[in-house]
């Protein structure tokens, strides 16, 4: 840090986004990647006559990877608004409708950014604990007079709240925005969005990040009234009106229309999923009910933090979180069925358990 800057942000502790190191090769498991390579249609749209029209700006109103979202969700485009990543979109949201005056209700136990965006806006934070059984306690989301933030289903616990739930939330809180992170949706859970046309408060936030595999294109969008996305796209405006690359707008347009893609990805990954919890579960770990792309983990008669090191070592990426009542857990991103035999082999041979005799012979043979 520098002497220059402010004293406010000295104080601010940043995102920290999952490791990626350099010095092996990992099965990786720990971001919530897609493991499939994005639609075959994102390859065809990536064309050289694309790269050629690099020497203009992308359009700023995003208008045909919006008109596109609006064709698939069943909206109009002045109810779409496109950003550099969720994470750019929450955080225009936090701009738009948090300060010291009207402050912001979120999960104590979420998505990490929420707090770090109230921290740099100077939004007065209420971060609510989690009940006992990692549920969101949603009588104390109601009433909130400023904005509330929740991920459904939520991270890292990969559990979803029901819809009539979320509509209590939306409903109790008419005079402000609720903001429903829908970063996994399309892996499980019940999306906010058939309460859209009633509720003009309602601001669904999405990513291309997990299930449409463009982790690295950095795009997220958000679904609301009309006024909203005017709101969301007066600050972007304000701030970075060409904050989508145009490779990246014509990526997502493919992405959007390759709807087949999209499902047999999903499929594979809830698949996985189910499979991949089973099995800790025979283990003897404690694995939620996720409504995600990862499983949220605690292994058996160890920390989460030391299951973390040796698998490790042992060359599988995870995460893991160092605050008290998450000591016990891990967070596995589902991968692809080779990394995650990889993941259980490793496991069984950390809690010194005998390898599955169809794996040894796989192995031999
Ligand atoms: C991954 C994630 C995001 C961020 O997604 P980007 O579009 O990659 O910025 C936002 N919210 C939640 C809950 C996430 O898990």
């Amino acid at each position: 840090m520098s002497r220059f800057l402010l004293p406010r942000l000295t104080s601010l502790a940043p995102y920290e986004p999952g490791e990626q190191p350099l010095d092996r090769r990992y099965v990786k498991l720990n971001t919530n990647e897609n493991p499939f390579p994005p639609s075959p249609k994102v390859l065809e749209a990536l064309c050289p006559e694309a790269i050629l029209r690099l020497n203009r700006y992308p359009d700023p109103a995003k208008r045909a990877l919006r008109a596109a979202l609006a064709r698939a969700y069943g909206v109009e485009p002045e109810n779409v608004f496109v950003g550099n990543g969720s994470d750019e979109v929450l955080g225009f949201a936090f701009m738009a409708y948090a300060d010291e005056g009207r402050g912001v209700t979120y999960p104590a136990v979420s998505y990490g950014f929420y707090k770090v965006y109230a921290q740099l806006f100077r939004a007065r934070a209420n971060a609510v604990p989690l009940n006992a059984d990692l549920t969101i306690p949603v009588g104390r989301f109601l009433r909130q007079g400023q904005m509330v933030a929740l991920a459904n289903p939520n991270a890292p616990t990969g559990l979803a709240l029901p819809l009539d739930a979320l509509e209590a939330i939306i409903r109790e809180n008419a005079d402000s925005v609720v903001l429903i992170d829908e970063a996994y949706i399309d892996f499980g859970g019940e999306s906010c969005l058939p309460l859209l046309r009633r509720y003009d408060n309602l601001l669904i936030v999405r990513t291309f990040s997990k299930s449409r595999s463009l982790a690295g294109g950095r795009l997220g969008f958000a679904l609301a009234s009309r006024g909203i996305i005017e709101d969301l796209t007066r600050v972007c405006n304000s701030f970075h009106p060409y904050s989508v690359n145009a490779l990246t707008l014509a990526a997502g347009v493919a992405a959007v229309e390759d709807e087949a893609y999209l499902r047999s990805c999903v499929e594979a990954v809830c698949a996985q999923r189910e499979q991949s919890k089973r099995e800790l579960r025979a283990l003897g770990f404690a694995v939620t009910d996720s409504a995600t792309n990862f499983l949220f983990a605690a292994p058996p008669r160890m920390s989460g933090e030391a299951y973390y090191r040796a698998l490790k070592e042992r060359g599988v990426l995870v995460r893991h979180f160092r605050s008290d009542e998450l000591s016990a857990y891990v967070r596995i991103t589902v991968g692809a069925p080779e990394e995650m035999r990889r993941l259980l082999q490793e496991t069984r041979a950390i809690l010194g358990q005998p390898q599955e005799e169809l794996q040894t012979k796989e192995a031999s043979s």
